[in-house]
């Protein structure tokens, strides 16, 4: 058998995972053996959507394109989380951080690109990191540590008005935070748009509550520990707490430099992507091709496929010619497009130009010997796609130049199915029209299927309408809808009271009997923590827990913190706490030299950055309760002091968020829990915003409200029911949160399922026993209720002998810490 060849691959991004994906559907497997060294300690993720993971709109969970068994399943070695040092040629080894060489026949580099910082002053700590408060925008950690600083802020700037700068900017509104952008030239998104567009580009940005500053300069960073303002060259300063740094990319360089490659903005290949040495190629944004070096995916889609032709020997004459560029603005609330040039070059150039600045609509487009050289496209982008395969394709144009723009004359607006076989529908993945129809034809009848198996949609995401129209159109009234989307998890081909109902009737406790019987064995990774959580609730204390089914923070009932440590946070029923307690949490703060002791939202103590092989003596020497802050479960009822000590209280607030919490402490369920408890409809303890609220009224009675949100998402809870007494708050809490626990889908906060179940239907199940649950309801919940044990207890009987070890894990679920 012939020796298999040694592939090693350089940058587990976009691109480097792009092309090992094309090499092995070429059969590269059996020509090579390949190793991926990627200092993410993640699979490789679609980087485009970092933006929807900031505003909140999806899970980074959600943006995996491979995930880590895709490695494992396609026979490609991954180390994660490590970085390569250097390249030695003479030896043909690539050096990691430890020292260890791997041994290479061919060697592929993707190191992308790095976000380019500008000196200033006042950004960087002594030893040259960036200050606690300043930020850049480019991986899921860059994001994570971004949304939960912007939690904890009033006003944060991005300096850059770019693409990257302005779903920055967007993304941090839905924080609450005032939120500034700082740019420097004379308008926004300047490589993209001309002068007109850009300024109408900014009042837009301006509508949705973001303050634009165009033509200012910062001089320097203010703040001493950490961020706290701007100080411009004109001499103004603006206060902020944080700062997001967007001033463009810088491509990652310094291995091919070092190895003596030939190296200019980028590393420099030709049309093979190979670089100065014959036995190593480069494909993303760290290459320069023919003298540009590109900053968007679909370029190094391209470059991926030349690749694989070529060291596959499939096409050993591939070649890559260039691409050309064509941008959409994903900020939510601005339709816009631009490709090609902005501006003519000469007299020679056409420029057809539309503007109603009043309604934020403006069209313009370059023409050149009677080819789109260029166009911009705002407030309006219904004609992007047509004009975008003009532009590609460089296709002569039509007389009629406002046809362009318009759809002058036309009865109707055209449907997609008129569109020519070859127009490109996913214009980041470069699929056409055509491939959507072959596609469908080979017997895929979803738009998921279709997406899976084309890529289409999966770049940035705003064609994926479009190719659910097409899949319709095609399916010719028998498309299926894709089952998938109605599953609990992914891994399960069951809705949820189905799997709940074959969960209970065979008696499954555990999440590897789950797969076993109802998957096949085919254990999926992302769906086990929603299978525990509900396998959890299911059976309560009977539950079989295997620790690989959780998260890290579960594992280890702390909160992980950006650098590795977690934070602890004794339960402190109602916000009421005692000097004895406090002593104990002081002593504790001291003995273990804990840098941080702040106060949470839900009024607890929170000690930040404990080691975790500290966390079991921190417990016991505590000797409270979990509270809980960590996992998706109840965390905690805030209160106002109420009748005790307000004199406008109407109920017993306080005595009331004691009882709830010493109630459903520690209840599993779908997504965090939070309740309140306000002594009058004054509100002080947020109650009306809790996921449930109870608030006294007159007469001593309480109104209780549900679905209720204060944080990214804010939303006022519905009113569930008016009760009297302490003991009906309890029953009919209890009760909806049963009712929530068992047909919410897994992270579904309650104000998700509240709107999408209904109030009205909500209400006749858990208050009129509409559907004659009430009983059984009750008596699930009394059932996890009594199978509460507090996990802080296993500090001295660890679950795994490592339970505790201090390493910092591969991957991390972040969240805050109320
Ligand atoms: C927030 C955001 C939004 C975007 N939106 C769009 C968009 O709408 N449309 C669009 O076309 N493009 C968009 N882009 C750009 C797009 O994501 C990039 O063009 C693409 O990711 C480039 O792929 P790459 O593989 O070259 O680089 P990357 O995806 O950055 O991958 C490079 C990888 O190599 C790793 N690496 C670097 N050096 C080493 C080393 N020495 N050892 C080990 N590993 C190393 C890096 O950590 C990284 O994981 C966006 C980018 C961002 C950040
Ligand atoms: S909510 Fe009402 S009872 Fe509670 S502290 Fe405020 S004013 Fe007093």
């Amino acid at each position: 058998m012939m020796q298999k060849k040694q592939l090693v691959v350089i940058g587990n991004g976009m691109a480097g995972a792009r092309a090992v994906e094309e090499i092995v559907a070429r059969g590269g497997n059996d020509i090579f053996e390949i190793t991926m060294i990627g200092d993410e300690p993640y699979g490789n993720y679609n980087r485009i959507l970092l933006s929807n993971v900031l505003n909140g709109t999806q899970r980074s969970e959600e943006i995996f394109l491979n995930p880590l068994e895709w490695y494992e399943t396609n026979q490609v070695r991954l180390l994660a989380g490590v970085r390569a040092t250097a390249i030695h040629r003479a030896t043909r080894t690539v050096e990691l951080a430890d020292k260890t060489q791997v041994p290479y026949d061919q060697l592929l580099i993707a190191t992308g690109s790095s976000p380019f910082v500008p000196p200033m002053d006042g950004l960087r700590t002594p030893d040259g990191k960036l200050k606690p408060g300043a930020f850049v925008f480019r991986t899921i950690d860059d994001c994570t540590r971004i949304a939960e600083w912007a939690q904890e802020s009033r006003s944060a700037v991005v300096i850059g008005g770019g693409l990257l700068g302005l779903e920055a900017a967007r993304g941090l509104t839905t924080y609450g935070c005032d939120v500034h952008v700082i740019q420097i030239m004379p308008y926004l998104m300047n490589q993209q748009l001309d002068m007109s567009s850009g300024t109408m580009l900014k009042y837009s940005m301006e509508q949705m509550g973001i303050h634009v500053h165009v033509g200012v300069a910062t001089e320097k960073l203010l703040g001493k520990e950490r961020i706290e303002g701007l100080a411009f060259k004109d001499g103004s300063k603006l206060a902020c707490d944080m700062v997001v740094i967007s001033a463009g990319i810088r491509p990652n360089v310094d291995l091919a430099k070092d190895a003596g490659l030939m190296v200019d903005r980028a590393i420099m290949v030709d049309d093979q992507l190979r670089t100065s040495d014959s036995r190593i190629f480069a494909v993303g944004e760290c290459v320069q091709h023919r003298s540009v070096v590109y900053g968007l995916v679909a370029p190094l889609w391209e470059q991926a496929k030349v690749l694989a032709e070529h060291l596959t020997g499939r096409n050993p004459q591939a070649a890559y010619l260039g691409s050309k560029l064509a941008t959409k603005l994903k900020v939510m609330g601005v339709e816009l497009a631009s490709m090609g040039v902005v501006e003519p070059r000469d007299d020679r150039d056409e420029v057809v130009q539309f503007s109603e600045p009043r309604r934020g609509r403006y069209k313009k487009l370059i023409i050149r010997e009677n080819r789109l050289a260029g166009a911009i496209l705002l407030g309006d982008t219904a004609k992007a796609g047509s004009l975008m395969q003009m532009f590609d394709r460089e296709t002569p144009l039509p007389e009629d130049r406002a046809a362009l723009l318009f759809d002058l004359g036309q009865a109707a607006q055209q449907s997609v199915g008129d569109l020519p076989d070859d127009t490109q529908i996913c214009n980041c993945n470069g699929v056409s029209k055509g491939a959507i129809r072959a596609c469908v034809l080979a017997g895929k009848r979803s738009p998921k299927a279709v997406m899976d198996a084309t890529r289409a949609g999966m770049g940035c995401g705003s064609c994926k309408s479009n190719v659910a129209k097409l899949v319709e159109h095609f399916c010719e009234g028998e498309m299926v809808e894709d089952p998938s989307a109605h599953y609990y998890v992914p891994g399960v081909p069951l809705a949820k009271p189905e799997l709940v109902e074959a969960i209970t009737a065979r008696g499954l406790r555990s999440v590897s009997a789950v797969f076993a019987t109802l998957a096949g064995g085919l254990e999926d990774p992302a769906s086990k923590p929603g299978l525990a959580s509900l396998l959890k609730t299911i059976w309560g204390a009977e539950y079989e827990d295997e620790r690989d089914a959780r998260f890290i923070n579960d594992r280890v009932h702390g909160n992980i913190q950006r650098d590795g440590t977690f934070s602890v946070v004794p339960q402190m029923p109602g916000g009421v706490t005692t000097p004895a307690d406090l002593r104990r949490i002081a002593e504790v703060a001291e003995k273990y030299q804990v840098p941080l002791v702040k106060l949470t939202g839900g009024q607890r103590i929170d000690l930040l950055g404990i080691r975790k092989d500290d966390l079991p003596n921190v417990w016991a020497d505590l000797g409270m309760p979990s509270g809980y802050a960590y996992a998706k479960s109840f965390r905690t009822c805030k209160s106002c002091v109420g009748t005790d000590f307000c004199r406008y209280g109407l109920g017993d607030s306080m005595g009331l968020a004691k009882e709830i919490e010493q109630r459903f402490h520690g209840l599993e369920s779908p997504a965090k829990i939070k309740m309140g408890t306000t002594g009058c409809p004054r509100n002080c303890s947020e109650a009306y915003i809790k996921d449930v609220g109870a608030v006294a009224i007159e007469g001593g009675r309480w109104e209780l409200y549900v679905g209720g949100a204060g944080g990214a998402h804010v939303r006022k809870g519905d009113l569930l029911c008016t009760v009297e007494t302490h003991a009906d708050v309890l029953k009919y809490a209890g009760r909806f949160i049963q009712y929530y626990r068992e047909n919410a889908k897994y992270l579904e906060r309650t104000y998700g399922f509240v709107e999408r179940v209904g109030i009205a239907k909500i209400r006749a199940v858990v208050v009129d026993d509409a559907e004659g649950i009430a009983e059984r309801l009750d008596a699930a919940m009394q059932h996890s209720v009594d199978a509460y044990t507090d996990p802080w207890l296993e500090a001295h009987r660890p679950k795994t002998a490592n339970q505790f070890a201090s390493t910092i894990p591969l991957v991390a679920a972040h969240e805050g810490s109320l």
